[in-house]
């Protein structure tokens, strides 16, 4: 058995929950049993719904009620459309009382000016309890025995509240006597992403994409076969579509090849969002719920064999090149820790880092500190910068045991001048920097030596 995972855009109005319901009604075909599902708000609800929190700690109380019945619209417009019977009963009246719930959070925040985190998770948590209510009706209103299982019930999370992480062993237990037991009854149970509540039964949040996570856990706690992650997008691609033309679908990577990519900015999903999936071994697929019959990308905790030389490329505009350069670091120690220590205090973070001799660079992606970056760093060094530079990786398991692959990804960039490369213990990838103004043609030649 599966779970699906919907994010926003895949339920963001009732002609994209009529093609959530023929994924779930798919899958429960194919399987004989289950889904369970798990499901993001409804598309820029979770922005809204903290925005008029905002409003309604600064006192703007028209402004933050307003925001209470645009969505109270948006939901029951849907409702009515998949639904037209329950919207007029238990549903309807759910969100009704749900939405009246939030105006008078909303009242009360007016009144003390100020929003607590605890509260803001209270008004976060809306959006993955509407929407979850809306499918499970709309299931079950399209014949699918589907069932709404309360997200605070299912998901026991620790009380740090914005950003709360799950107790292991406790959400295990509960996500299968809810989630579980609901599969095991031959039905479809339907849940919110995102949120959770703590022991004592206070409303959390995992933090913003935290749906995601949410599909991880439930997938581990019921040790699916597979967790499908349906977006708006194919899959992860071997390089970004704005820079290169055409770009192909990554088929198979690994778990360590997903999180090299997705750090250089390969958005589809932050595979630290994945680990209590990859942890127990459960493959995780991304899909595109416009195109449901893809293949999408499968990520799995061991290396691919489909036989690839690279998994993809990433890539990363407009990143600055800090050299700072010393005699004293000749011989000497404590120099690094002197220079990482500015970068520190000035809470900016450094992305790669290559040293000489006598001189170490570093990029930077955050430039507001850099004028106050660079005034520390010439109490002891030299110090240049160099703007305008970009950021390229090629990523890929075999780099491990192939230096013949790595060989040939420095050969590519023949006539590009390379101002760094890196290489880090993983071996997975090797970064390169160089102009941006190289980036386009240098990704370009990249992709075309090893992935047309
Ligand atoms: N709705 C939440 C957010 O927008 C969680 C999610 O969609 O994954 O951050
Ligand atoms: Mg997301």
């Amino acid at each position: 058995m599966v779970v699906q995972k919907f994010g926003g855009t895949s339920v963001a109005d009732p002609e994209a929950i009529r093609r959530l319901i023929e994924i779930v009604r798919s899958a429960r075909a194919r399987d004989g049993r289950g889904p369970a599902v798990v499901v993001s708000a409804m598309s820029k609800v979770t922005d809204a719904l903290l925005g008029l929190a905002a409003a309604a700690g600064e006192s703007r109380l028209d402004e933050a009620l307003a925001g209470v019945e645009t969505l109270r619209a948006r939901h029951m417009a849907a409702a009515h459309a998949l639904a037209p019977a329950e919207a007029a009963g238990a549903l309807g009246s759910s969100i009704d009382a749900e939405l009246d719930g939030l105006a008078a959070v909303v009242r009360a925040l007016a009144v003390l000016r100020e929003v607590s985190p605890r509260t803001l998770d209270v008004v976060a948590a809306m959006g993955e309890l509407l929407s979850s209510r809306l499918v499970a009706a709309a299931l079950l209103h399209a014949g699918v025995p589907a069932e709404w299982v309360d997200a605070r019930k299912a998901i026991v999370t620790d009380a740090a509240h914005t950003s709360a992480r799950p107790l292991d062993a406790e959400t295990d237990a509960a996500l299968r006597a809810t989630v579980g037991a609901s599969i095991a009854a031959g039905r479809v149970p339907v849940v919110g992403g995102f949120v959770g509540a703590t022991r004592d039964g206070h409303t959390t949040t995992l933090g913003r994409g935290g749906s995601d996570y949410s599909a991880a856990l439930v997938g581990a706690g019921i040790d699916a076969r597979e967790i499908q992650i349906w977006t708006d997008v194919d899959g992860m691609l071997t390089a970004d579509p704005r820079v290169v033309d055409s770009p192909k679908l990554v088929p198979e990577l690994s778990f360590d090849e997903a999180a090299e990519l997705a750090y250089f900015g390969a958005k589809v999903l932050h595979p630290s969002t994945i680990v209590p999936a990859v942890e127990r071994n459960i493959p995780v697929r991304i899909l595109n719920s416009w195109k449901p019959d893809g293949t999408g990308t499968i990520i799995t905790a061991k290396a691919s064999a489909t036989g690839a030389l690279l998994a993809g490329l990433a890539c990363k505009p407009d990143v600055t090149v800090v050299d700072i350069t010393s005699s004293r670091m000749l011989m000497a120690f404590g120099f690094l820790r002197q220079v990482f220590e500015v970068f520190e205090r000035f809470r900016t973070a450094v992305d790669v880092v290559t040293t000489s001799e006598v001189s170490v660079s570093v990029t930077v992606d955050d430039r507001r500190n850099l004028v106050a970056i660079v005034e520390a760093l010439s109490g002891f060094a030299m110090v240049s910068i160099e703007p305008e530079m970009a950021l390229l990786c090629a990523v890929g398991d075999r780099l491990r045991s192939e230096p013949a692959i790595a060989a040939r990804v420095v050969g590519v960039f023949e006539e590009v001048p390379l101002r760094m490369i890196s290489q880090a213990a993983s071996r997975r990838n090797i970064t390169v920097i160089l102009r941006q103004a190289d980036l386009p043609h240098a990704m370009h030649r990249l992709h075309q030596e090893f992935f047309t």
